[in-house]
């Protein structure tokens, strides 16, 4: 028998880890100073935050009602003196509320978040209250805390968690599984932690949901930008990691090659790579945090090999080259080629930009902008508002607009719009896009998609993408690539480019999910075998077969049009830790999915797909396998996986006693 990392899983010694949010327990400036920061409130977040504090909710008013943003953000549209109002107002109960001394309440009810979320975006599906009261990690509250420990279910059973991969994910299930004492190792393969954020560290890479919903409820953090860059996002994994006792449970350089169920000894018996040898280690439940975005696709274009000049990926951007006078080619036009095209062309370089199909870009005005020094304070100095302004975030998103994407067999759908609510999408996009290339009328065909909005990705944009078309020293063509030659890139209608650089903004294998890991279950099946390109889970994380295997961001969990992938990892974390609670409690040594709970998910996820524009639609994207069946997307309400995820419910399993 193989052993774990003993001396990893002993330190288990340390209190268990608590939400590190910062508390703010009492309001301490003066009138002054409330007057200075306030005009550079979010007001829906700071009305959400005076309500809170002092209890009354007539102050969130129906006339100062929000309007929710194509962005994703709630915003009060008022004149200038009715936004000053609202300052006012709230500045006379902050000054109240402060001379009265009230102790700060930390925790709203879940009557007080249903209010605020009706105020918020109107009437709101009562269902998502639960997930919002679960978003707001408050003062020495963590509803998601497990309630038990390892110890107090028993205590004597060798019982080891092993995690592939220290991202995001990997990292959020690890920080439950330390709060139940449950001792793990997480094998990264990689030198440090951070996984995509760590690999992709290309110019101009940073988040594209706002990092105050782009990080863990039980980590808030003040950021220096609404979009953090790749390198916050990394530092902000890593301090989460330190603070929370788990970097010292990370193997690094190690990565796992091959898990095999042992069905005598109940375990996973884990194949490792580190230091140029061979280890064994197992895990009693094993959990593949290896993420979707992290394996470089290059296109399978003739002739790649044979180009001369220098050649990568942007995941795998190449520091060393100096662009100044160089004629670059940039293959795809996706998310991160969008990031780094914006940043290179303002190299004294040649740019041409070979689009295949392109992306409905997403209107967010602040994108790139720095954190204001009054956001900050406010964040900082008054109680509770970093509570409702992460909430706000939450609550508009996690909402979000797959209203929009659902297609409308009456309407009738098309490829321009699925819906009447998906062509009012399109027709205010087109709106922000249109005036940006007025002098340009050759761009449109080049920026405005053929597919409706949400059948790719939608990207998030402040102006800057079509601006950067529109320079001198960019082209983008549509045309589509022959053959890449020695010297250049050949189209198909025969003209022949040279470049002395070509980048690959080509995506990722996405679809190829657990890869390259070899993963036998029981009786000998094999996962990539019996997948053959066509990844299936329940709920993502479980497979029939594959007992005490759990996936994190695993097929069927990708958010298009609601929320942030990080509360995905978090519910998915609360489930595995539930996992861990059920085997432990019942003595149980396996628990394997029951193949018809399995099988009538699957269903239900293709049939909705089947029915959202990027299931609908023939474009191109990573959202779908070889086979056209999209494996990556989550086509039901957040909430909706809240409730799957919330509980490991028995009678979906099979146990081994
Ligand atoms: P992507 O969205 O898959 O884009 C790949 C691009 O390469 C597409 O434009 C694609 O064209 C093109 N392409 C692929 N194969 C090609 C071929 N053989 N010939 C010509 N063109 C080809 O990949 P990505 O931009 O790396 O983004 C992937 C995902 O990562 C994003 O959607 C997002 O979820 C995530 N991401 C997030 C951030 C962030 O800010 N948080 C940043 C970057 C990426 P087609 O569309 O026609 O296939």
């Amino acid at each position: 028998m193989t052993q774990p990392h003993t001396a990893i899983c002993d330190r288990f010694s340390k209190p268990r880890p608590q939400a590190s949010n910062p508390v703010i327990e009492r309001l301490d400036a003066d009138d002054a100073t409330l007057a200075k920061h306030l005009p550079g409130a979010d007001l829906p977040a700071l009305l959400m935050s005076v309500a809170h504090l002092t209890g009354d909710f007539d102050v969130l008013r129906p006339e100062w009602r929000p309007t929710v943003q194509i962005s994703g953000v709630a915003r009060i549209e008022v004149e200038s003196h009715e936004a000053a109002a609202i300052r006012a107002e709230c500045l006379r109960r902050l000054a109240a509320f402060r001379d009265a001394n009230t102790p700060v309440v930390p925790r709203p009810t879940h009557d007080q978040i249903a209010r605020m979320a009706e105020w918020l975006v109107g009437p709101v599906s009562e269902h998502y209250v639960p997930l919002i009261a679960e978003e707001l990690i408050a003062t020495g509250a963590d509803p998601r805390e497990p309630t038990w420990t390892k110890d107090m279910l028993d205590a004597g059973r060798d019982f080891h968690v092993a995690i592939i991969g220290a991202g995001e994910s990997g990292l959020a299930a690890a920080f439950r599984l330390k709060q139940a004492g449950i001792p793990f190792t997480i094998y990264e393969k990689n030198s440090e932690l951070g996984g995509t954020w760590l690999e992709n560290d290309y110019p101009g890479c940073r988040v594209d949901i706002n990092s105050f919903y782009y990080s863990y409820a039980f980590a808030r953090r003040t950021w220096k930008d609404y979009y953090s860059t790749a390198a916050d996002v990394r530092a902000y994994l890593k301090s989460v990691a330190i603070e929370a006792g788990i970097y010292e449970h990370i193997r690094f350089n190690t990565q796992v090659e091959r898990a095999s169920w042992d069905e005598d000894a109940g375990l996973w018996q884990l194949e490792l790579a580190h230091d140029g040898g061979r280890e064994a280690a197992h895990g009693h439940m094993t959990v593949f945090a290896v993420g979707q975005l992290n394996r470089p696709l290059l296109p399978d274009i003739s002739g790649r090999d044979t180009f001369r000049g220098p050649a990568f990926h942007s995941a795998e951007w190449d520091h060393s080259i100096d662009f100044t006078g160089k004629r670059v080619a940039v293959i795809g036009t996706g998310a991160s080629a969008v990031q780094f095209i914006k940043e290179l062309a303002r190299e004294d370089c040649d740019l041409t930009i070979f689009a295949r199909t392109t992306n409905w870009l997403l209107p967010t005005p602040d994108l790139t902008d720095p954190v204001s020094e009054s956001t900050a304070w406010l964040l900082e100095h008054v109680p509770n508002y970093a509570l409702w302004y992460r909430a706000a975030l939450v609550i508009v998103q996690a909402v979000g607009f797959l209203d929009d994407i659902a297609v409308d067999p009456a309407y009738p759908p098309t490829e321009k719009a699925v819906s009447a609510r998906n062509d009012a999408l399109r027709a205010a996009i087109t709106a922000w896009m249109e005036p940006q290339f007025a002098d340009r009328p050759d761009l449109r065909d080049v920026i405005i998609p053929d597919s409706p909005v949400g059948a790719k990705r939608i990207i998030r944009d402040n102006g800057d993408w079509i601006a950067t078309l529109k320079r001198d020293n960019v082209t983008m063509l549509r045309n589509p690539i022959e053959v890449i030659t020695e010297t250049g890139i050949r189209t198909a209608d025969g003209t022949e480019r040279e470049f002395d650089v070509i980048i690959y903004g080509t995506g990722f294998r996405a679809s190829e999910f657990l890869m390259p890991v070899g993963v036998t279950g029981r009786n000998g099946a094999d996962l990539h075998a019996r997948w053959q390109d066509d990844a299936r889970a329940y709920i993502g994380a479980t497979i029939p077969d594959f007992p005490n295997l759990f996936c994190m961001y695993g097929p069927n969990t990708n958010l298009v049009v609601y929320g942030s992938i990080i509360m995905f990892s978090e519910l998915t974390a609360n489930y595995i830790v539930d996992a861990a609670r059920t085997l432990l409690e019942g003595g149980y040594k396996a628990l394997d999915v029951r193949r018809d709970v399995y099988d009538s998910f699957n269903e239900r996820v293709d049939e909705r797909n089947r029915n959202l524009t990027f299931g609908f639609s023939s474009v191109n994207s990573w959202y779908k396998n070889s086979r056209g069946r999209v494996t990556q997307n989550y086509p039901f309400h957040a909430y909706d996986f809240w409730r799957r995820t919330h509980e490991l419910l028995a009678t979906d399993y099979e146990f081994t006693p």
